[in-house]
């Protein structure tokens, strides 16, 4: 008897490490394509929500992260100009959600190399580096498959695009442009960089600046001093004007007004930031997920916390299916929630979390004026008030609606 066919994974960034690794663990097959021959080393996600450590405890990878990761106290909006970084609003996390999960911080790439070690030993999951998809086949054929660069042609059970924000798979799929939504008028650089002036100061984990001109965020990403600096700067210019501009930005933004020979920066990435969503998830046997399927600022770190969620559901979907508990209809119902998910509670969230940093004439304003400050603001003199009766003079991170959707109450059976 012929082996079955695999599941398709393309792409080995994090959301396709995680959607091969919930699946092999239950001895799913699974072929893992991945173009580059290594994984991607760039400064991007480092903080996974409590909710998203669900679906890490489900891969077992959790203790992993745990233990290499660290616990951020909370995060703070701050002053930029006088008096120098005050803080505006401090939110504390709490020490673990109602399941005892905790939000965890570690970068991408450690985490990445997490999932990899872990699926090389899982006998069903199998990952092929340098391995470029760059065309799919019809999408009404039983087995779908995918064309590889020298030609070959790969057929799976179905086939799930996790390729990122330039999605192959979208493209051929729905068309070159066909991505709703738009790109920010401003771009954003990621660094990260060790700099013993942010310790001589008071900040918390993480923290947003307010600033028309020079927003941007400083939050600790490792225990040995590694912190990232993300901040905007403006649309269009090249990786050598951004470049040239940037010790410039860390002398304005930083504590103690650095020269370079003060700080080691070890990466430096320009962005482009794009807030947008396909109009569909699924086409027969194709799906996408994470990025591939929709983008948002990483401002409030929500990018890959939808994306996991979008996986965590998929893989429901997929193992009811294998399992003969439910049809392909699930998946229809998948595409369903996660756009709508993204829609109402990804997007705005996220598209607020950058605006309220530049958009008022100055963190004055902004206190006044913004939704958020003023909620947080009301519940911190609340606090206060109560201070005295027994109850604590912080406030807790009031947290995000949530964003995974249980699909098993979808399965026929
Ligand atoms: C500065 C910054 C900070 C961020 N911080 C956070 C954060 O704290 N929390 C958070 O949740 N999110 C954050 N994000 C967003 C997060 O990094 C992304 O959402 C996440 O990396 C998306 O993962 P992915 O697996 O969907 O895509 P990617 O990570 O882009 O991976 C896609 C993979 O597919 C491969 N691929 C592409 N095309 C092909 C092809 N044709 N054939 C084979 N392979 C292919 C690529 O090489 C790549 O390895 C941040 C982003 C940025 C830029």
């Amino acid at each position: 008897m012929s082996s079955p066919l695999p599941i398709l994974i393309i792409g080995a960034g994090p959301s396709g490490l995680l959607l091969s690794l919930l699946l092999s663990r239950h001895k799913i097959p699974v072929l893992l394509l991945e173009q580059s021959h290594s994984l991607n080393p760039q400064p991007r996600a480092s903080h996974y929500t409590a909710e998203s450590c669900i679906e890490f405890s489900r891969a077992g990878i959790l203790p992993q992260m745990y233990s290499q990761g660290f616990f951020p106290n909370g995060v703070s909006w701050r002053r930029l100009n006088p008096p120098h970084f005050s803080r505006l609003i401090k939110i504390n996390n709490p020490v673990s959600d109602e399941n005892g999960f905790k939000m965890v911080c570690l970068p991408l790439h450690r985490l990445g190399q997490i999932m990899e070690d872990e699926l090389k030993k899982e006998e069903t999951a199998e990952i092929r580096y340098g391995t470029k998809v760059i065309d799919i086949g019809e999408v009404e054929e039983e087995n779908p498959y995918v064309v590889l660069e020298d030609g070959e042609r790969v057929k799976g059970r179905y086939v799930i695009g996790c390729d990122g924000a330039g999605s192959r798979i979208r493209k051929r799929l729905f068309g070159e442009d066909y991505f709703s939504g738009y790109t920010w008028d401003k771009q954003i650089v990621a660094t990260n960089v060790y700099y013993g002036g942010f310790e001589g100061v008071a900040y918390d984990d993480s923290q947003f600046f307010v600033d028309g001109e020079h927003w941007h965020m400083v939050a600790k990403i490792q225990e040995d001093g590694l912190y990232r600096v993300t901040y905007g700067d403006i649309g269009g210019l090249s990786y050598e004007d951004l470049k040239k501009r940037q010790p410039e930005k860390f002398r304005i933004m930083l504590p103690g007004h650095p020269t370079p020979d003060k700080y080691r920066l070890v990466n430096f990435s320009p962005y482009k930031v794009h807030q947008r969503c396909v109009d569909k998830m699924r086409k027969g046997k194709f799906l996408l997920a994470a990025d591939a399927a929709h983008l948002c600022n990483p401002f409030g770190g929500m990018g890959l916390t939808g994306g996991i969620a979008d996986v965590g559901g998929l893989y429901e979907c997929l193992l009811g299916i294998h399992a003969g508990l439910a049809d392909d209809s699930i998946l229809d119902k998948w595409d369903e929630v996660r756009r709508d998910i993204w829609h109402k509670v990804i997007n705005p969230i996220s598209t607020d979390n950058l605006k309220r940093l530049y958009q008022y004439s100055g963190p004055d304003e902004a206190m006044e004026k913004d939704p958020f400050f003023i909620m947080m603001k009301k519940a911190e003199e609340k606090e206060k008030e109560m201070n005295g009766t027994g109850k604590k003079e912080e406030q807790d991170n009031p947290g995000l609606p949530p964003l995974r959707y249980d699909m098993t109450q979808h399965y026929a059976k």
